[in-house]
């Protein structure tokens, strides 16, 4: 018999397993696939971003935002510094982005691996719990030929996104399975399919700009950030970042639409300014004045939507170099659809924390325990999702 059993060994059911491992608890941890930390290892573009400095819990999406307060505050930067430290990983701070010092994803799961033998943490990789039960005196759980049983038991099994490196429903499905209410999941940090423009011209040209996202007639969203254009659409942190508030917005059947500022360090005043002043340096066709300006993919799209391709720089009209800045500053494109979990970084959706303890323990399964991705708790980019998944691991490692 087991103190718990934990089912999933990826950033957030390693930190439970560390933690209650530490306090003496006998803890099996059970992975599906051959390694433990599969998507962690891929994370931040294999450097991992650990979490952010500040912590705002405005980057965080829930239905219920005090108790994300009282895990991310039982847990906080401080503590999950210091926990890095003591299993050796030390971090440092680029502009609020955490990283380890190594700048190596791999690292931190090779240290929390040897951190969970340190604290005598029975690992049990490559295998799928057949069946898992609650019993009178705990939960039962089917592995192999073998039974295993336990006080406690963790669902740490991660959401949908990143398909390829694990991400996948069987959270969801396990919580649902103990009759838990569920928010309906979806991709979250992901790209916008968009129209408006010919995209498969355009695939792989970066700009900088701020994208606002438009439902209503008012603007529900907005990043400023390298944007990068896609075959579909719109892609990049900027994107990723307000894709929550676009998808939401489509999943409720509203027209939304993605505007860019192609400029957002510049007022209209000053751009019009700035373009007419391009117009007449030399004799230039208008394509050629705002070369070393747009990408020169992006600007025949811009300009043939006011019908302005071949026409001379000096000879536009006044309307003719309003509609141009009209369109620098707020491109707007009709949001179709979105990247699907294979290339979202995070799922929305998932367990609701209303029906949690601030121990993250089932309001209605005494002993059953949710942490990480597979609980509704996302954020926007950052860090902010692996430090729900260290917040909400050691909140729990330090209850059962
Ligand atoms: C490409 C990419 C880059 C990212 N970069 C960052 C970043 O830099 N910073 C950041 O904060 N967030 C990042 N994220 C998000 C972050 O990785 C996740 O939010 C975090 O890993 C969630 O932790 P978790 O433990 O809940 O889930 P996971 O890390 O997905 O772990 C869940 C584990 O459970 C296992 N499992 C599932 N079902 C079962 C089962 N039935 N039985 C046994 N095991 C099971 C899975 O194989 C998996 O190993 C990124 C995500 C992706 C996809």
């Amino acid at each position: 018999m087991y103190d718990t059993i934990i089912i999933g060994g990826g950033a957030a059911g390693m930190m439970a397993a560390i933690t209650a491992g530490r306090r003496e608890k006998s803890v099996l941890l059970v992975e599906t696939q051959e390694t433990l930390g599969k998507k962690l290892s891929v994370t931040g573009n294999g450097r991992c971003n650990i979490t952010h400095d500040p912590i705002s819990l405005s980057a965080y999406h829930t239905d219920m935002p005090k108790r994300l307060e009282s895990v991310l505050s039982s847990f906080d930067l401080e503590s999950t510094r210091k926990f890095f430290e003591s299993i050796g990983v030390s971090v440092y701070n680029r502009e609020g982005y955490v990283y380890p010092r190594s700048n190596e994803a791999r690292s931190v799961v090779r240290c929390m691996e040897l951190s969970l033998q340190e604290a005598n943490v029975q690992v049990m990789t490559g295998i799928t719990p057949a069946d898992i039960l609650k019993t009178d005196t705990g939960f039962s759980v089917k592995l192999g030929l073998e039974t295993y049983e336990s006080a406690s038991l963790v669902i740490a099994c991660g959401g949908m996104a990143g398909s390829e490196v694990g991400g996948s429903d069987s959270g969801l499905l396990l919580a649902q399975g103990f009759n838990h209410r569920i928010a309906e999941p979806f991709p979250s940090l992901t790209d916008l399919h968009c129209t408006g423009l010919s995209f498969n011209k355009l695939k792989g040209i970066r700009v900088h700009g701020r994208v606002c996202i438009i439902m209503d007639g008012e603007i529900i969203s907005e990043d400023v950030g390298e944007i990068q254009l896609t075959e579909n659409g719109i892609s990049g942190i900027p994107v990723f970042n307000v894709s929550y508030e676009a998808i939401s917005g489509l999943n409720i059947k509203k027209p939304i639409t993605a505007v860019i500022d192609l400029f957002p360090e510049m007022d209209i005043k000053m751009l019009r300014a700035y373009v007419e002043y391009r117009c007449n340096i030399g004799r230039r066709s208008i394509e050629e004045a705002l070369l070393g300006l747009l990408p020169e993919k992006l600007i025949p799209e811009i300009l043939k939507l006011f019908g302005l391709n071949g026409k001379k720089a000096g000879r536009l009209s006044e309307i003719d170099l309003d509609n141009l800045c009209h369109i620098l500053k707020g491109l707007a494109l009709d949001v179709c659809g979105y990247g699907d979990h294979s290339r979202a970084q995070v799922m929305a959706g998932g367990v609701l924390l209303h029906d949690l303890s601030d121990s993250l323990e089932s309001d209605t399964v005494p002993g059953l325990y949710f942490v990480g991705e597979v609980v509704n708790v996302d954020g926007i980019c950052g860090g902010y999702n692996l430090q729900w998944a260290w917040s909400s691991g050691a909140v729990v490692g330090n209850s059962i």
